[in-house]
């Protein structure tokens, strides 16, 4: 299994780098000690990526703020045709863009139509569709979120949900771009198998899941959210209290998706 290897490449990479750190000091501790307190516990051992989907939207311009009021590293995914529709649109693209604190994904130049069964049946009209996005919005880093499907091509971590997506997603993979999906949906509203969650439900639920190894990537846990959704005061409080709760915990800090692999754990 690609995870098990990814694991071994780690664990073999990091017994190389305990010797080599050894190499010329006067005391060679054996390959078996463990230092009590190892220079990288200073970093919380897990990472939660918020992403944002659908943007440049109405709610874009509250993301942007909260972002700057928390110092919090987000990551958007933007729909191509969106940020080009009006001026307002292209302003918001602006201002995330001049945010270093947010990360911009490739979310497609037309978000399927909202037709995902159709859309993936023509895998090489999904590339063309994530390389205008990529081309309209001058993105660089190769990150994308798939519209309608959760599916993950990263490194040589894969999985696919129950759509069908899965060769567009290796044509994508195979021509430079990295697939994020997530492992957790908070919305403003019920529905579709997601639950009505406050920040606390949240905190406990995350905790959860990254305790007990149910995200994609052991550590890591990816939110995914909507720009428009923060224009409900009463869920935009509850992802604030979310934040200071993560901010207090030991346990847990905020990341960017460049980072997902490079993280330490
Ligand atoms: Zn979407």
């Amino acid at each position: 299994m690609n995870w098990h290897y990814h694991r071994m490449t780690i664990a073999y990479t990091g017994a190389l780098m305990l010797f080599s750190s050894n190499i010329g000091k006067k005391t060679v501790e054996p390959a078996y000690y463990i230092h009590p307190f190892p220079a990288h516990k200073t970093v919380a051992p897990f990472t939660i990526y918020l992403t944002f989907d659908d943007g440049p939207s109405a709610g874009s311009e509250i993301v942007n703020e909260l972002v700057e009021k928390e110092a919090l590293p987000v990551n958007v995914f933007l729909i191509g045709r969106n940020v080009c529709l009006t001026q307002r649109s292209r302003e918001l693209f602006r201002k995330y863009r001049s945010n270093p604190l947010v990360e911009i994904g490739n979310h497609s130049f037309t978000h399927a139509e909202r037709r995902y069964e159709k859309y993936y049946r023509r895998p090489l009209s999904v590339l063309a569709d994530i390389d205008r996005s990529r081309d309209s919005l001058q993105l660089e880093n190769g990150l994308v979120r798939l519209p309608g499907r959760n599916i993950f091509r990263v490194d040589s971590l894969s999985r696919d949900d129950h759509g069908n997506g899965s060769v567009a997603a290796d044509t994508l993979a195979a021509n430079g771009y990295q697939i994020f999906g997530w492992d957790l949906e908070w919305r403003c509203h019920p529905g579709k198998g997601i639950g009505l969650h406050t920040g606390e439900e949240m905190m406990e639920l995350v905790n959860s899941l990254l305790s007990r190894k149910k995200t994609f990537h052991q550590g890591r846990l990816i939110i995914l959210l909507h720009d428009k959704e923060l224009l409900d005061e009463n869920f935009r409080t509850e992802l604030e209290t979310f934040i200071s709760l993560v901010k207090k915990s030991d346990n847990c800090r905020f990341g960017h998706l460049s980072d997902y692999i490079r993280d330490d754990q």
